[in-house]
């Protein structure tokens, strides 16, 4: 059942949101080489808390840390831990989710520590932009299709690939509600977009194939063939004004954090 929420509700999920990105710029600013996940991880729990919200994603299914994260040919959901170190060289996403007053709020970011290989630096480029498109499609009356099409077409024109085995979803007093939001499809096909509706879409590209497995620990989602993958998300209000990105960072600290 798709939930569309009222006016109310979306200011909690905004709350809830503003607490993800506001946590997640302050990890971005804590990348550095010699930093562990299990690290990021600790400071992501202990802010999230000192702000109000509780870590949506720990023990969510038994999943051990409150942030996913993924280095390198890790997609997504990779476990933060003391032994993971982060390198020169390295890509890192982190995911986050949390829950306010009952509404969750869940965004992604990817960050590269210096020096970063080029092609890389396009992987992450445009899989932020790749984002930015599929927001672009968050209108009333658009298809979900509009917005997975939007995603894959950007990504493969510039030579990388999509994503499968996981896709966006819609978001509220549940983490994943109604309304699968894949990363590939096609245009003008799919559920009509109304005002009200919360989909958290989050392309996850890879250089290589877009072949993906499970590692043995049940969860770290890694390429086929360990090249590269970058992850970006956001979560967005459909609204008769246009798109709502809930978890865009304030302009005041964009600047501040880095993070974008
Ligand atoms: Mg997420
Ligand atoms: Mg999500």
């Amino acid at each position: 059942m798709i939930i569309c929420k009222s006016r109310t509700e979306l200011e909690i999920m905004h709350r809830a949101n503003q607490v993800v990105s506001q946590v997640l710029g302050e990890l971005v600013q804590r990348v550095q080489p010699g930093v562990s996940t299990g690290e990021l991880d600790e400071y992501a729990e202990g802010r999230v808390r000192e702000l109000g919200g509780d870590p949506a994603f720990k023990g969510y299914r038994g999943f051990p840390g409150s942030v996913c994260a993924s280095l390198n040919e890790e997609v997504v959901h990779g476990i933060p831990a003391h032994e993971r170190k982060v390198a020169p060289g390295d890509i890192i996403s982190m995911d986050l989710g949390v829950k306010i007053e009952g509404f969750y709020g869940d965004s992604a970011t990817t960050v590269a520590v210096p020096p970063v290989d080029a092609e890389i630096e396009r992987l992450l480029r445009i899989t932020e932009e790749s984002l930015q498109r599929a927001i672009d499609q968050c209108r009333v009356g658009k298809r979900v299709g509009d917005i997975s099409h939007a995603v894959q077409s950007h990504v493969e024109a510039a030579g990388f690939s999509v994503v499968r085995e996981f896709v966006g979803h819609g978001i509220g007093s549940v983490l994943h509600e109604d309304l699968q939001i894949p990363n590939f499809g096609r245009p003008g096909v799919g559920q009509r977009l109304r005002g009200g509706m919360v989909l958290a879409i989050e392309p996850m590209v890879n250089m290589g194939t877009h072949e993906v497995e499970i590692l043995g620990d049940g969860w770290t989602a890694v390429t086929k063939d360990r090249r590269p993958s970058a992850h970006f998300e956001h979560s967005v209000a459909i609204t008769e004004e246009g798109p709502w990105v809930l978890s865009a960072p304030q302009t005041h600290m964009r600047k501040a954090s880095g993070y974008a």
